[in-house]
């Protein structure tokens, strides 16, 4: 069968040529934003093999890969998660579903410098893999169905669409890299900003360096494990991990409220004050994560300046 060429949703180009266009600083995000579609795949997939467990029987081990090309510059992203169909990947790939998604367009096009922040906050997510690609390629097979398909788009407005082989359920996304974009092959580069964005992603995130197989992450979020279940070495663990910190924290503070909006908190007031309590620079220390993917370590309004030595 031949390829079928498609157009993106207005919407989506409008995002693509921001994306694509625009020369950014953050644009490491885009393997964040990846590996949280990815994660989010797997997760749905086990949630679905709750009543259905034939669907992972023949790979119960969920876990995220990333793979480098060097002769033909890709950067590959795979999971064995749920998977996309055809109808899925045009659905879902080449259209914006989600209501309100207009305003955060109109947001997107007025103040440039913000556009980052925005996909940041938005997560206006596959798409940003076309801010170091300039061909992207989508392999995928949904869990349960046999046919795979491929997903072809160099971002200008077209995607392609056409039958393709997948040896298992699951998805593979093969980004050709842009020229400027050549860092995203080097291992120490990927490793650190999987460990920067991604380290409580809860399964392995995984990488072949030297010929060995490597887990990158954690992979386990502290604050979403019950209370009881929390020795206090893990808690010192975790705050100097998060707050680059030597000693003790003076006091842990560990909750979760729910009501409209959902979140927990996991803050620590460290036992040694900072050096730079008295600069006016200074930051507090607390990080913004949603479901689990880091957000920002740079949001005033989640702690008061006079709290500024709280990490969390
Ligand atoms: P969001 O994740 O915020 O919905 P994205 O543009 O990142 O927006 O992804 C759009 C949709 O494409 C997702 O909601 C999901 O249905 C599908 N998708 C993206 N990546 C994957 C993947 N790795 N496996 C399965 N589905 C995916």
């Amino acid at each position: 069968m031949t390829a079928e060429t498609l157009s993106f949703q207005t919407e989506v180009g409008k995002i693509l040529k921001i994306v694509a266009n625009s020369l950014y600083s953050d644009r490491q995000i885009f393997l964040r934003e990846l590996i949280s579609n990815a994660s989010d795949a797997c997760d749905r997939l086990r949630y679905l093999a709750i009543t259905e467990p034939t669907l992972t029987a023949d790979d119960p081990e969920f876990r995220v890969e990333l793979s480098v090309d060097k002769k033909a510059k890709t950067l590959t992203i795979s999971d064995n998660g749920v998977g996309m169909n055809r109808e899925a990947l045009i659905e879902d790939l080449g259209t914006i579903a989600r209501s309100g998604s207009s305003a955060f367009i109109d947001a997107l096009s007025s103040e440039k410098d913000d556009d980052v922040a925005l996909i940041g906050q938005f997560g206006v997510g596959f798409y940003s893999c076309f801010m170091i690609a300039d061909m992207v390629e989508v392999t995928s097979r949904r869990a349960g169905e046999d046919q795979a398909w491929k997903w072809t788009s160099d971002g200008e407005g077209q995607f392609t669409i056409e039958e393709a082989e997948r040896e298992s359920r699951g998805t593979s996304i093969v980004m050709k890299l842009k020229k400027d974009a050549k860092e995203f092959m080097e291992p120490m580069r990927l490793r650190h900003i999987v460990s920067t964005y991604s380290d409580h992603i809860s399964l392995p995130i995984m990488m072949e360096i030297d010929d060995k197989k490597e887990t990158l992450n954690q992979a386990s979020a502290l604050w979403t494990r019950q209370k009881k279940d929390i020795k206090p070495e893990q808690y010192t663990e975790f705050y100097r991990h998060i707050g680059h910190a030597f000693d003790e924290p003076a006091m842990t503070i560990h909750w979760r409220a729910e009501g409209r909006v959902q979140y927990t908190g996991l803050l620590f007031i460290p036992a040694m004050r900072p050096m730079d309590i008295f600069s006016p620079d200074r930051k507090h220390g607390v990080k913004l994560y949603v479901k689990r993917v880091f957000i920002t370590d740079d949001c005033d309004e989640l702690c008061p300046p006079w709290l500024r030595f709280m990490k969390g």
